[in-house]
């Protein structure tokens, strides 16, 4: 891969931009886009020739890295032989996609609606959930991201639900396991894991089993801070939401397809929800694409009667051939295993190593290419090393790490105190290498504000 170097298209890509883009979650006059020339596997380049290894995976998608030539090639294929049709027709690429996605979701999650991406698929499962129940409530956890359409932001449970929130209309929030900031007192997993779901028990019965049509939970939280619910807890949910009538929905926008070491993190702890939502990974973000996986029971309740709901481009052809692509390059080139094994041989002991040697980490956690570093001001009292900020706004410790990060070729994901290594599931052992360096010299900076 050349980088190319050419500042003057640079630019005028940025001036453009810059005049007429409307860029997501920012105050437009505070930004400053890098203009970006081109991409390849992990690495990505701007105009002047500089290259970044990408730890964030674009926003924890490219889970097979840039260009992969197999899904390039797949796309063309697809552009000329059917580049568009409509969703009520059995397109080969839309029925090969689905049965590919079913055939590895967990127990019988076995027919698939196809989205434009993550929120609408949560829109749509809760829509699934509440016509199947005939309930209105929707419970999910406070430290969670489910997506920026309307109902998806009130589902939410971070910051960023704040400013659009119209009064959390029928959805109610608990708190799940975080044992590092406990809500629970909790010092070991088995009491957080106890106490959450004697929490999220009492959470139900005070407001009526009878009202609640469903509970969402990603698997393994990812924007809120990649915290690995402690073993036992997603079964005792399974249970609590068999027992009291409720849909059991999980939302694998952002842990599926591979990210972190298995097909899907329920995999990891062997639950089956009722429902489960995709995207990202699905066909590593080559063209927009989401999706509900639906269980026998639920798919039962449309079967003569009719599913409210649809969009324009559901099971676009390009994207579905994309995702064709994707899951057979993942099973072809052992992507979920390289995730597993690099995961646990490189990233794991290079950032706790890490940890050792900087005051500023207060804790690493996570499971295959899915890692946070949760950065403090002083490991005891464990306060953040910045003040949570819905507003996102730059402040200086992460700014400084980051633009360290940067400095020495690395791409960082950082939100709140965080940074969360999130790299394609396919980087080499090489590449985890050289992006862990990147990162203690990224560390040193935080240190200096811990
Ligand atoms: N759910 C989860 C867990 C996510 O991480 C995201 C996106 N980060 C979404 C839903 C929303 O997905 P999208 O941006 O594709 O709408």
């Amino acid at each position: 891969m050349t980088p190319q170097t050419d500042p003057q298209a640079g630019a005028a890509v940025k001036a453009a931009d810059r005049a007429h883009v409307f860029h997501s979650w920012s105050a437009q006059d505070l930004i400053d886009p890098l203009a970006v020339a081109g991409a390849e596997g992990s690495y990505f380049w701007d105009y002047d020739g500089n290259r970044y290894l990408d730890f964030a995976s674009g926003l924890v998608y490219t889970n097979i890295g840039y260009q992969h030539p197999k899904v390039v090639a797949a796309l063309q294929e697809q552009a000329g032989k059917l580049a568009t049709f409509a969703p009520a027709f059995a397109i080969e690429a839309r029925s090969e996609a689905a049965r590919l996605i079913a055939e590895r979701t967990p127990g019988d999650l076995d027919k698939i609606f196809f989205t434009n991406g993550g929120a609408d698929a949560v829109e749509h499962a809760v829509r699934m959930a509440r016509l199947h129940t005939g309930r209105s409530k929707v419970l999910s956890a406070y430290r969670s991201y489910h997506g920026g359409t309307q109902q998806a932001v009130n589902i939410t449970g971070d910051p960023r639900r704040w400013p659009s929130d119209s009064g959390t209309a029928g959805v109610v929030h608990f708190w799940a396991p975080y044992l590092y900031r406990s809500r629970f007192y909790a010092e070991t997993e088995q009491q957080e894991c106890e106490r959450a779901l004697e929490h999220l028990e009492t959470t139900i019965a005070f407001e009526g089993p009878g009202t609640i049509a469903a509970l969402i939970l990603e698997t393994i939280p990812g924007t809120a801070g990649i915290m690995v619910p402690p073993r036992g807890y997603l079964a005792g949910v399974r249970d609590l939401c068999d027992k009291y009538g409720i849909v059991f929905v999980l939302d694998e926008v952002m842990a599926g397809f591979g990210r972190t070491g298995e097909w899907f993190a329920a995999d990891l702890f062997e639950v089956t929800p009722d429902l489960m939502t995709f995207a990202k990974g699905v066909n590593s973000g080559y063209v927009p694409l989401g999706g509900v996986a639906i269980s026998g029971k639920i798919a039962e309740t449309f079967a003569k009667r009719p599913y409210p709901g649809g969009l324009t481009y559901s099971g676009h052809p390009l994207a579905c051939a994309a995702a064709v692509a994707t899951i057979n390059v993942m099973a072809e080139e052992g992507v979920v295993a390289n995730a597993a094994v690099v995961g646990a041989q490189v990233i794991e002991p290079g950032l706790r190593e890490l940890a050792a040697r900087h005051a500023s980490v207060g804790e690493v956690r996570g499971v295959g290419m899915f890692w946070a570093l949760e950065l403090v001001k002083n490991r005891e009292t464990r306060e953040p090393l910045v003040p949570y900020n819905a507003a996102g706004e730059a402040n200086a410790p992460m700014a400084a790490f980051a633009a360290t990060a940067k400095a020495n070729g690395l791409w960082p994901f950082v939100n709140m105190n965080r940074t969360h290594v999130v790299p394609p599931c396919t980087i080499t052992e090489a590449e985890a290498k050289e992006g862990l360096a990147a990162l203690d010299a990224a560390l040193s900076v935080a240190d200096k504000y811990a």
